[in-house]
């Protein structure tokens, strides 16, 4: 059947592909960057790359899975940490997680590769995608990113200090200037003991006021309570006793050390004495960096020193400090402040062609000019001349070359400047030539 003239089934077929939905998407909490928003990602990791220089740090690169027990170990939650927050999966009688931060495979490829018998500090850095099954909500995705640096082998305040300042530069070169360092000390495992028994006794009495995960903290680690976000522990935290009160005196000293050294760097910081960090293994400096400008969400990055994870995982024992950011947010507070990551890609060079043979001459001449470092690119599907001018000017091109029959004949294009709209007829020589530094 028709109606007015058009056949029936290419109506139905163009209402059904516009309502079609994908039939594969991302997982919840999982994206796509697309170009537009990975060049954005380009220029911040080039800031990061350029900071990790800057200080001397190493890239290291690890796999996205490592073994679940390297993840969740003695954490005496790790049923909870496995099942709830991670994505874990056997396969015969291995056990792999998809990382879920970044510090624990750098310990593990630290003893792994024995990279204490290289000498000295070995300090390192990484970017890549982390994963926790967490519930997705602004700034808080599944898959996520983090870059962090890891300083592996120094039990110096200093390197707490050059480890705050690797995180700080990041934020300040990118212009995000207002921003809250929060630092504090979670002390020896002699000044945490008193603590923790300190926390026992005072939440004791109110614990059926707590959340049911703190309830289960309580007995096996009960300074994750004070990391709680569950709303009715709030009240509860606020009148906890603070850690500050239980440091031994050799804590004490490396705590008024880092302030020290961050005080000579110019670095502002608020002491924070519940900011804690629950795993056993971290001892004395804890920070954390936040953005008024981030919402709900608002830690852009946080770390600490955990000087008892690498002898954990079955190294010798090795003092270490790092930190660990999140990309996305760090993008959220870039476009809340209207920072520009970059400019927008531009194409040097179209090349516009009419013709099959216009169109073997441009495969053919664009290496040549990528060679001299341009950006070329032209028409893959035999479109018309105004179509592809149309893509030249939207891909932000600031040269056309026009070929035809006629160009090919005569050995001249035409060759269009497309910012100032003006044209010249040149062979291709001279096209290179105006490419060319004088
Ligand atoms: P953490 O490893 O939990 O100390 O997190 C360090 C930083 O990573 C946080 O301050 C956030 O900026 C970022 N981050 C942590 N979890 C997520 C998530 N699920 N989605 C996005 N960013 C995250």
């Amino acid at each position: 059947m028709r109606i007015f003239g058009v056949d029936e089934t290419s109506i139905i077929r163009t209402i059904v592909s516009n309502m079609a939905q994908a039939q594969f998407t991302t997982h919840h909490g999982m994206v796509d960057i697309l170009p537009e928003e990975a060049q954005k990602w380009q220029f911040i990791e080039t800031v990061i790359r350029e900071t990790a220089r800057s200080f001397h740090f190493g890239e290291i690169r690890t796999p996205v899975l490592e073994q679940t027990p390297l993840i969740a170990r003695g954490v005496g939650e790790l049923t909870d940490i496995v099942s709830k927050e991670m994505f874990a999966f056997n396969r015969g009688e291995d056990q792999y997680v998809l990382r879920p931060e970044g510090t624990a495979p750098v310990a593990r490829a630290f003893v792994q590769h024995r990279l204490e018998q290289r000498g000295g500090v070995q300090k390192l850095f990484y970017i890549g995608p982390m994963f926790r099954a967490e519930r997705p909500q602004k700034g808080r995705q599944r898959q996520f990113h983090q870059f962090g640096a890891e300083i592996l082998g120094s039990a110096d305040p200093m390197a707490d200090a050059e480890t705050i300042a690797f995180m700080v530069t990041v934020y300040q070169k990118l212009g995000i200037t207002n921003t809250v360092l929060k630092i504090n000390s979670v002390g020896d495992p002699s000044s945490r003991k008193a603590y923790k028994e300190a926390l026992q006794n005072f939440f004791q009495p109110h614990v059926c006021h707590l959340s049911p995960i703190s309830k289960t903290r309580l007995e096996s680690n009960p300074m994750r309570i004070l990391d709680s976000k569950e709303e009715e522990d709030q009240p509860l935290i606020e009148d906890a006793p603070v850690i500050t009160d239980y440091l031994s005196d050799a804590a004490l000293e490396h705590y008024a050390a880092v302030k020290m050294h961050l005080d000579n760097l110019g670095i502002v910081y608020q002491e924070t004495p519940r900011l804690v960090r629950g795993l056993d293994y971290y001892t004395q400096t804890a920070f954390e960096l936040s953005s008024p400008d981030l919402g709900a969400q608002d830690a852009l990055g946080g770390g600490g020193r955990y000087d008892l994870l690498i002898e954990e995982i079955g190294g010798q024992p090795t003092p270490a400090v790092g930190f660990a950011s999140g990309m996305e947010r760090l993008l959220i507070a870039c476009e809340a402040l209207g920072i520009q990551l970059g400019e927008p890609a531009a194409l040097d060079v179209y090349i516009v062609t009419r013709g099959e043979a216009a169109r073997a001459w441009a495969l053919k001449h664009a290496p040549e000019l990528r060679k001299m470092g341009l950006s070329v690119s032209m028409d893959y599907a035999g479109r018309s001349i105004k179509a592809q001018m149309k893509e030249a000017n939207r891909e932000n091109t600031r040269y056309a070359i026009i070929v035809g029959d006629t160009e090919l004949e005569n050995g001249e294009f035409t060759f269009r400047n497309m910012v100032e709209s003006s044209e010249t007829m040149l062979r291709f020589d001279e096209i290179c030539n105006r490419f060319r530094p004088l």
